[in-house]
């Protein structure tokens, strides 16, 4: 059984830190909340990105250094880490800043194990280059490529594409419908509900 956690906001312009644990194994998706260790039951084996801005990885250093655990980021978002106007660190914060640690890149349908569950990639560019899709089960955590209530990313930050996004938005129309969808911020939906808000 996946347990779906997530994490309490304590940043400004934080995205939703999801904590995912199967038998003795954690993944953290979008480390924004400060590592806390009473959440964490478990080795945390990885921190996900669901893309390279900067409201995604507030607390990153803190995760890795705690947990050791390896970061993955797709290979379209890889140059962004490090890159203040690709993250957006300079557009929305006038800071200087990124990841600049080890990171693993991911592609499209690579799968990661974790306890008795697996992480499947689906690449869903648009909102960034590298922006994916990470499905656990019945669960998607799509970062900011779709939103409740029938939204989807802007494509106006560096590396965006709208054409890209609509793409991708149709891409996640045909998984199945039962499954649930959690976003980078604010509540979660179904792919079900998400189609109907979409065509609406
Ligand atoms: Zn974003």
């Amino acid at each position: 059984m996946l347990r779906i956690e997530i994490l309490p906001h304590s940043h400004p312009f934080a995205s939703n830190t999801y904590l995912l644990t199967s038998a003795d194994e954690c993944a953290v998706i979008d480390p924004s909340s400060p590592y806390d260790e009473s959440y964490v039951k478990g080795k945390v084996k990885y921190i996900f990105l669901t893309h390279a801005h900067f409201d995604h990885m507030l607390d990153i250093d803190e995760w890795v250094e705690k947990t050791g655990a390896t970061v993955l980021v797709s290979e379209h978002d890889y140059d962004a880490l490090a890159d203040s106007e690709k993250n957006c660190y300079m557009l929305l914060t006038h800071k200087d800043k990124g990841y600049y640690g080890r990171a693993e890149k991911m592609k499209d349908s690579n799968i990661y194990p974790l306890g008795h569950e697996s992480i499947k990639v689906i690449s869903t560019p648009g909102h960034t280059p590298g922006s994916v899709s990470l499905l656990a089960g019945s669960s998607l955590f799509v970062g900011d490529t779709i939103f409740a209530g029938g939204g989807y990313g802007k494509c106006c930050f560096p590396g965006g594409d709208f054409a890209e996004i609509r793409k991708s938005i149709i891409k996640i129309l045909w998984l199945d419908e039962n499954i649930t969808v959690y976003p980078g911020h604010d509540g979660k939906t179904t792919i079900k509900e998400y189609k109907k808000d979409y065509l609406r």
